[in-house]
Order: structure tokens, then C-alpha cells, then sequence
């Protein structure tokens, strides 16, 4: 007798699979609680042929499949939709996930893309390898600099990425002359070019994407949405339904689904969001101004400190600032003092990506700040702050100076 068969003799009689799986307890579907319920499936259910054939989610009037939505996705989604002030949201496995469904989305072969040299790495990288490889051509602009903008506009141009602020060095960009010059160069094109926000920094929070002139909002909601650094997730919004429908119908094709547990997470850090922004905004912008003052620092970058980049254009459109503040060494500090600093941070944990609890503490080369205008001896060392107290903060930061003095 075969393993098989000897297991199949041990089934107790009385365990009925089917009778388990084909369960007709339906619970009562009033259930209302805070929490949105979390739903999980490949597999969804048609009560007909009629309704399989019939059924269309892209609407969100229906579940044909897990990929295409669910209760808890749609719920994230028009959420999501709310909080940038757009009307329709595609979510997407990761922030990085979502910057690649734009471009997959909006950008054929001979089309040319613009990003500014600031952008966040694995953009850049996106664009000089994959789409580089299928025909799309990136250059890159000054962000702080709209002339520049409109110089490296060509007939080809399809797409502009734009970032507020920009990633690790923080310039606040002008968003509304730098959207406005792509709407004027967009007359009489048949296709338009799209601007496209990377809105991680504002969070929805700090200004209104769309407002300042975005046509499509991207956000890593990893980040803020979030709060908690246990989760990866990305978010696209617009305000048209035609670019909408090209958005989802590409993110269906690439079978960009997130799980209900990812959504669920998302969804419980959403009624925090702006307490903990504003809450992160002030410890931030406390530690950088104390940073600023202290022996061995040459500059620190936040668009709320007077004489960062952009920190009019920063007061006049946004209401609000990230937890990320970035730190220039003086030049007679030596790169191993540099790296003693990050290495004696005991609050501050050496880590990519922010907006969680956890204090972090990122340095970056010289070398990486390649393209950008970066006229430092030194790499800079990005801090963002969590949610620990900031006079334990500031004591980590100068229990960490004190290897400046050694
Ligand atoms: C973190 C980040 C992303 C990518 O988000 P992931 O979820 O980590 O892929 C994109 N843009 C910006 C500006 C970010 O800070």
C-alpha cells in the first residue's frame, strides 16, 4: 500500500472538506467598524455566466479578480484618491513600482523624458537602463532653474518628472512655472506632455499636487501613508479619466496587484497621517536649526531653513515640510569623521527610507551626487526623524558630533 493511499484511509470520516469549503453561513453584511474590512483573493466568485461575462471592475463597480481590486483595495484607492485631491488612484507594489507603471503606462519608443538631476536614484536608473533600452530618451534638467526646463523641452518630450523636494540635497522647486512651461510647450501636440509628481515628500499633505499644476501624483505610501516602516507600497492619482484608464489597463497587463494585508496596514496608518507629518515637520525642523549652529557643519539642507534652495518658493506654496533634513560637513572634516559620526548614532539608525518611527541616518558619496551641483568636499548625510522625543534626538546628534573633536 503507497503512502498515499494509507493517508486517505486515516481521513476521518467525519472531517467533510466539502461540507468546510461549500459553508453556507452567510455573516450579516452590516457590519460597520473603524477599520475597513480586509479582504483577500485570487479567486473571486460569479454568482452566473451572465455576471462573469458582464462584470466590470475598471469602474469599480464589481471583483472579477484579486488583481483587479478588491473591498479593501478600492476602499485604499479612493482614499488615497482624496488625500492628493485627485479623482482616481492605481496602487502599486512599492513607490519604485509605481514611478515604472507611469512610465510603462505613458511612454512609447522614440519618446523623450525629462527628469530633474535631483531625482530620486532608482528613477534616474529606470530610465538609463530599461527604457533606454526600448527607445525612450532621458535627459535631465535643473529643477531649480525653469529656463533651463524649457530649453531641454524637444519635439519628442512626452513626459516631465518633477520632484518637491528634491531627493537628499531638498531644493523646493517653482511646480508652478516648471508645469506651466509644459503646458505652454503642449499646444498644438496631439499628445500633450504629461508633468508627473513624485509626491513622497508632500505626502498629500504639505501642498496639493495637483494644484500646483501635476497632472499624474505618484506617491511611495512606504513612506508617510504608512508610518509604520513595515510596508511597501506605491500610489498613482490624476484628475482625468482618459489618463486614468491608460494607467490601469497597463497596470493590469503588468499584474501590478498589492495584498489585502499591505492595503489593510496603508489604511490604519491613513487617520495619523497628518498628525504625524506636522508632528515630524516640527522635531525636524527643530534639529536641523540646532544642527545648523554646531561646530564642523557647513550647511543643512531643509526648504524651511532661510537660504536652503527654494525656501521662498517653499513658503509661498507649501504648508508644511518633510521629516528629512540633510547635513554638509565642513571641508576640513575628514570622510572618516564623517563615517565615525554615522557610525556613533545610537537613535539614529543607519537605514533607507523614512517617515516611520525610527529616526534614520543615510551618507551618501561624493561620487553619487555625480550630475547634481554639488560643490562640497563631502558626500552628504541625510537624517529623517521618527516619532522619539526630540531632546533624545538632539543628545544623540551631539553625544555623535563629539568624533568631530577626536
Ligand atoms: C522611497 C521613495 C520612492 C520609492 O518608494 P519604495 O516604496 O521604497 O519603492 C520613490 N520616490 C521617493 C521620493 C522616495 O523617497
Amino acid at each position: 500500500m503507497s503512502d498515499l493511499q494509507a493517508t486517505a484511509i486515516l481521513v476521518p470520516a467525519l472531517l467533510q472538506p466539502t461540507a468546510l469549503i461549500h459553508h453556507p453561513y452567510r455573516p450579516p453584511a452590516d457590519f460597520d467598524a473603524p477599520a475597513p474590512g480586509v479582504h483577500k483573493a485570487s479567486t473571486v466568485f460569479f454568482p452566473s455566466v451572465a455576471a462573469l461575462r458582464s462584470r466590470d471592475w475598471k469602474d469599480k463597480s464589481a471583483y472579477t479578480y484579486g488583481l483587479h481590486g478588491t473591498p479593501t483595495t478600492f476602499t485604499l484607492e479612493e482614499r488615497i484618491a482624496s488625500l492628493e485631491g485627485g479623482a482616481h488612484c492605481v496602487l502599486a507594489p512599492s513607490g519604485l513600482a509605481a514611478i515604472a507603471l507611469v512610465d510603462l503606462a505613458l511612454l512609447r519608443a522614440g519618446d523623450e523624458l525629462l527628469i530633474p538631476h535631483n531625482a530620486y536614484g532608482p528613477n534616474k536608473s529606470l530610465a538609463q537602463v530599461e527604457l533606454a533600452g526600448w527607445g525612450i530618451q532621458t535627459r535631465y534638467y535643473d529643477p531649480m532653474d525653469p529656463a533651463d526646463l524649457a530649453a531641454k523641452i524637444g519635439p519628442a518630450t512626452r513626459l516631465v518628472w518633477f520632484e518637491a523636494a528634491g531627493s537628499i540635497t531638498l531644493e523646493f522647486p517653482d511646480l508652478p512655472a516648471l508645469t506651466a512651461i509644459c503646458r505652454q510647450a503642449s499646444e498644438g501636440r496631439a499628445r500633450p506632455i504629461l508633468s508627473v509628481l513624485d509626491n513622497t515628500w508632500g505626502a498629500g499633505v504639505a501642498f496639493s499636487g495637483f494644484e500646483l499644476g501635476a497632472d499624474v501624483v505618484m506617491q511611495a505610501l512606504t513612506k508617510y501613508p504608512s508610518g509604520g516602516g513595515d510596508v511597501l507600497m506605491g500610489s498613482v492619482v490624476t484628475r482625468d479619466p482618459a489618463l486614468h484608464r491608460e494607467l490601469l489597463l497597463t497596470h493590469m497587463r503588468l499584474g501590478l496587484g498589492v495584498s489585502g494585508n499591505d492595503a489593510e496596514l496603508v489604511l490604519r496608518g491613513l487617520p495619523s497621517l497628518a498628525l504625524r507629518y506636522a508632528a515630524q515637520d516640527a522635531a525636524a525642523r527643530e534639529l536641523a536649526g540646532w544642527m545648523q549652529a554646531q561646530p564642523g557643519i557647513k550647511r543643512v539642507l531643509h526648504p524651511a531653513l532661510p537660504g536652503s534652495p527654494g525656501h521662498e518658493t517653499w513658503l509661498r506654496d507649501a504648508r508644511g515640510a518633510a521629516c528629512l533634513f540633510t547635513v554638509v560637513f565642513d571641508d576640513a572634516v575628514l570622510p572618516e569623521q564623517v563615517v565615525a559620526f554615522c557610525d556613533a548614532l545610537r537613535l539614529f539608525r543607519l537605514g533607507y527610507s523614512w517617515a516611520g518611527p525610527v529616526s534614520l541616518c543615510v551618507p551618501y558619496e561624493r561620487a553619487e551626487m555625480r550630475g547634481r551641483d554639488w560643490p562640497h568636499v563631502h558626500g552628504p548625510v541625510r537624517l529623517a526623524v521618527g516619532l522619539e522625543a526630540v531632546a533624545d534626538l538632539r543628545a544623540d546628534l551631539a553625544q555623535a558630533l563629539r568624533v568631530l573633536r577626536a
